[in-house]
């Protein structure tokens, strides 16, 4: 462990134990855990929202969709769409994401509620992932509602050159299935989400900054309920003041270090 300081490593120790100890506990990941995989987040300090200039909401708006998609807007939504899909392509989960998946299937996290729309979790071991603002996995024709595949759209889009892509059956457009700015959040994927958020008995909250609503309420309705609150993020979040245990690290050193001290532990008293 001579990654972190002493102090983090104590915090680490208490997080094992609060793993260890807990019936419930649930993970709320945000777009900082996916950045060592190489997917830009939103606000960090190398965020996609930092690097732009102010109009970032007007691109990721269903409005601003729409528009570009009618051509009616610059093509800055390509402009913005490309390098990231790229970068989803050849991601890889991370040490992070691989932790989670191992202490999933340890059985000591019973859901990761995550806003990340990349799959990566799914690919790094672990299941009852609820997905709070979609997934880029698939797409929906905004008219007829028929179903698309990823590489379905890549191929349109990369290789037809056609953006927007349109659908097949009825020629309306087709969009990814990931929540855009002024779109409501999958249903039941919040309900799953707040249900999970207000029975746990311990959250950890990874790579968040937890300004994102509804979702950033969910560390309130865990803490209301008695759960104890674990941020790891590495800088402050808005919702700093709830939390039992902070550690402003990065995840890919902090969490590998946490799955070690469990299995330490759990090795030791079996
Ligand atoms: P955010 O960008 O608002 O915040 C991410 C936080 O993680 C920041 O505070 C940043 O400092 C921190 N961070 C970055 N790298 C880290 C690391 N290696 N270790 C520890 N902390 C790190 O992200 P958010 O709160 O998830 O909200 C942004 C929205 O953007 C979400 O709704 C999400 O749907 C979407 N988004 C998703 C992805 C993805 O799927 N990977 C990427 C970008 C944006």
């Amino acid at each position: 462990m001579n990654e972190v300081d002493n102090e983090t490593r104590e915090k680490i120790e208490k997080i094992a134990d609060l793993l260890i100890q807990s019936k419930n506990a649930v993970i709320l990941s945000g777009a900082g855990i996916s950045t060592e995989s190489g997917i830009p987040d939103f606000r960090g300090p190398d965020g996609l929202w930092t690097q732009m200039d102010g109009n970032e909401m007007d691109l990721a708006s269903i409005d601003g969709f729409e528009r570009a998609a009618r051509g009616e807007g610059s093509s800055n939504l390509l402009d913005l769409l490309q390098p990231l899909i790229e970068k989803l392509m050849t991601a890889r989960p991370n040490r992070a994401h691989k932790a989670v998946g191992k202490l999933y299937k340890m059985g000591l996290i019973k859901a990761v509620i995550t806003q990340n729309i990349d799959n990566l979790h799914q690919r790094g071991g672990a299941r009852n992932v609820i997905e709070v603002h979609g997934t880029y996995k698939t797409a929906t024709c905004m008219g007829c509602k028929k179903k698309y595949s990823f590489e379905q759209l890549i191929g349109m889009v990369m290789e037809k050159g056609m953006f927007p892509p349109v659908c097949k059956e009825c020629g309306n457009f087709i969009k990814p299935d990931v929540v855009f700015f002024g779109e409501s959040l999958p249903p039941i994927a919040v309900a799953k989400a707040m249900e999970y958020s207000k029975t746990c008995d311990l959250m950890l909250v990874l790579g968040s900054s937890l300004v994102v609503y509804p979702i950033a309420m969910a560390p309130n309705l865990a803490k209301q309920a008695g759960a104890k609150i674990v941020i790891i993020n590495n800088e402050q979040t808005d919702k700093d003041h709830l939390a039992d245990i902070i550690i402003n690290e990065s995840l890919g050193v902090v969490m590998p270090l946490v799955l070690e001290a469990v299995q330490r532990k759990m090795k030791s008293s079996s």
